[in-house]
């Protein structure tokens, strides 16, 4: 299957930021095939797209979500995190395999609705009893047709033993390291062009013991595989490391085994400048989710620095029960909007936050020489964006466009080459099917709790 787009401008997202205002991307057995300016060479053509006023990005990679929160929207409307999740925590001792599988597609059809061909899933909660969910959730990635970077996520530290998580939803370090080994073995595909691999992922250090930081490290790294978590997403999480460890959550992290170029972290909001030089220095990632930070009134991280340490960031949409919209285009000018906040309008460029949506996450998950760029011989994950309506009309640069301006509809999306969203709808699954079961999901879980 060959592919021609023509006519378009092009942001390649390579490392010079080449663009061409009118150019073309051949697209062939799912990678790019070419790029370049004016029209596409010639050659057999099995499908032709007119790109005329659009824009084509790298398929946006999403570093960090929880999806089976997809299914627990619209609760805890006025809390920090930590009212947050004692307040869910309950709700999500409900989850079963079924509930999951529903948020899970729901999630994902408006993850790839707003530009994502690659998503990280953090899974952390595992109820006794509630079937194999890390099953629905990779299930859910190959009905959507998106890539799928699983990370298999623990809690051992139930309230009983000074966390915040009942002790129903929270495994002991034994389970838990076997789970998660049971979960690389079973899914994890390192070939290249995989649609899924499997992560390492402790949730958070005060939901999980020491000991469980320190075994995931050495799992992952006998295993191969990578390494994500949670960390320094509040002040209140920060003070909590200080009083039960003695130190900041970045030195927690570096105590045990948690930084190096195959760890990414979720937030890194509250950073020291030496804790940012560290991050650089050990090519430690960071997830940066600003909705989410800003619903959970968590904080503005200091991505500007970040970059400028040479920290790889991407962009994340985070659970949806902490950013309802769910979708990873918006990051883009959410990131744009809570820099320029924190730094200035100069803190951060457009450019700079589609880098962070696509070449910064594909670095995150270890993926920069497969993703994130459009150059011959990348795997063939694309976003097409229309920008000819009157959201966009007049603005001649297509890159503000999309930063700046309203998310615009995407005329295809392509994620190896297969088309999953065409014209603004998902030709994948059916929306109207997806909407129904997570609506039905979603009630069967709030009755469960009420009861
Ligand atoms: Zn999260």
């Amino acid at each position: 299957m060959r592919i021609v787009i023509d006519g378009a401008a092009v942001a390649t997202v390579d490392a010079a930021g080449t663009e061409h205002s009118s150019g073309h991307v051949v697209v062939a057995d799912g990678l790019i095939e070419a790029v370049g300016a004016g029209p596409a060479p010639d050659g057999p053509v099995d499908r032709r797209v007119d790109g005329t006023g659009c824009l084509v990005t790298p398929g946006l990679v999403n570093t960090h979500h929880h999806l089976y929160q997809w299914a627990t929207r619209g609760l805890a409307q006025q809390a920090t995190l930590f009212e947050w999740l004692t307040e869910l925590y309950p709700v999500w001792a409900g989850i079963d395999d079924e509930i999951t599988h529903s948020a899970a597609v729901a999630g994902l059809v408006r993850l790839a609705k707003t530009g994502c061909t690659t998503a990280a899933d953090h899974h952390y909660v595992y109820p006794r009893g509630a079937g194999d969910l890390l099953a629905s959730v990779v299930g859910a990635a190959g009905q959507v047709g998106v890539r799928l970077h699983a990370v298999r996520g623990s809690m051992d530290r139930g309230e009983s033993n000074g966390g915040l998580p009942p002790d129903s939803i929270v495994e002991d370090l034994d389970e838990a390291l076997a789970g998660t080994a049971a979960a690389i073995d079973r899914y994890h595909d390192p070939a290249p062009a995989s649609f899924v691999r499997v992560a390492v992922g402790p949730c958070s250090p005060f939901s999980v013991s020491p000991e469980l930081m320190s075994g995931a490290a050495e799992l992952a790294r006998d295993k191969g595989v990578r390494l994500h978590t949670h960390l320094a997403e509040t002040v209140d999480e920060e003070r909590q490391c200080l009083d039960e460890y003695g130190c900041t959550p970045v030195e927690y992290a570096d105590r045990t085994g948690w930084l190096g170029d195959d760890v990414w972290l979720a937030h890194g909001i509250h950073l020291s400048d030496a804790a940012v030089a560290r991050l650089g220095a050990t090519g430690t990632g960071v997830a940066h989710c600003p909705t989410s930070n800003a619903r959970l009134g968590a904080g503005i991280a200091r991505v500007a620095d970040l970059i400028a340490a040479d920290v790889p960031v991407g962009l994340g949409a985070d659970g949806a029960a902490s950013n309802e919209d769910g979708g990873l285009g918006v990051e883009l000018r959410q990131a744009t909007h809570l820099a320029r906040l924190r730094g200035g309008p100069a803190s951060l460029t457009a450019r700079d936050a589609l880098r962070l949506a696509t070449m910064g996450g594909a670095r995150c998950l270890g993926r920069q020489d497969e993703l994130g760029s459009l150059e011959p011989g990348k795997l063939a994950d694309l976003a097409v964006w229309r920008l000819d309506g009157v959201e966009h009309a007049g603005i001649a640069d297509p890159v503000a466009a999309l930063v700046f301006g309203a998310l615009p509809r995407l005329a295809l999306l392509l994620a190896g080459g297969r088309s999953v969203v065409e014209d603004g709808v998902c030709r994948t699954v059916s929306e109207v099917d997806a909407a129904a079961a997570l609506r039905a999901a979603s009630e069967r879980l709030l009755a469960t709790v009420s009861r």
